[in-house]
């Protein structure tokens, strides 16, 4: 997505090796104009997969959610990082190991809110190692849902998260895919 490709080469920042600051219009201030643009492509990418659910994970893949549920007239359902232990038999919960913070976090998603009557896109801000990918992936399997496939706003894709996800047999569309990065050349897109 052009249009996406040329905010990161103008406002992204690249931290050491891997990883990319894009806080000023994707996860901290939100150019929503942008989201509308994100969504209208998710939209365009998987139409006809019949989605009715959106899912994502908490935090920054929410208002990217909300966005894309919008093109597709549906409702969004965010994975919650739990702090509560015990509640097995209402929820459907998995293990995600944060890239950003480094600690492993239960996530859960309410057994009323997915289903067998349900096909879901997935979708997040960024594809690295592919943990959080692999957790809502297990989270749909545990529901029965049908998974139409994964949207990443921006896939890393010198991190092996999108070839091992993909090999899975999951279809995974990313608007962005960076081939490499570094904080002296900036951003290399793969295409
Ligand atoms: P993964 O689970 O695929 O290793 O990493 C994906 C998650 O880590 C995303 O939900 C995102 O929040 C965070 N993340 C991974 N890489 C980056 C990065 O380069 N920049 C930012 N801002 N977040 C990242």
């Amino acid at each position: 997505m052009e249009l996406l490709k040329q905010r990161i080469r103008q406002d992204g920042t690249v931290k050491g090796n891997d990883v990319l600051k894009v806080d000023s219009f994707l996860n901290h201030q939100i150019d929503v104009a942008l989201l509308e643009e994100i969504g209208r492509e998710f939209q365009r990418r998987f139409a006809g997969c019949g989605v009715n659910k959106i899912l994502t994970i908490e935090a920054s893949g929410i208002g990217i959610a909300c966005l894309t549920a919008q093109s597709f007239r549906c409702p969004v359902v965010f994975a919650k990082k739990s702090q509560t232990k015990n509640i097995a038999g209402e929820v459907y919960t998995t293990k995600v190991e944060s890239f950003t913070h480094g600690r492993v976090y239960d996530v859960i998603v309410s057994k009323r809110f997915l289903g067998p009557e349900d096909c879901v896109l997935i979708v997040d801000d960024f594809l690295a190692n592919g943990a959080a990918l692999d957790g809502l992936i297990d989270l749909v399997e545990q529901s029965g849902a049908k998974l139409a496939g994964a949207g990443v706003v921006i896939e890393k894709a010198f991190q092996p998260g999108g070839d091992r996800i993909r090999a899975r047999g999951v279809r995974v569309e990313a608007l962005a895919r960076v081939k490499s990065m570094s904080e002296e050349n900036g951003v290399k897109f793969a295409d």
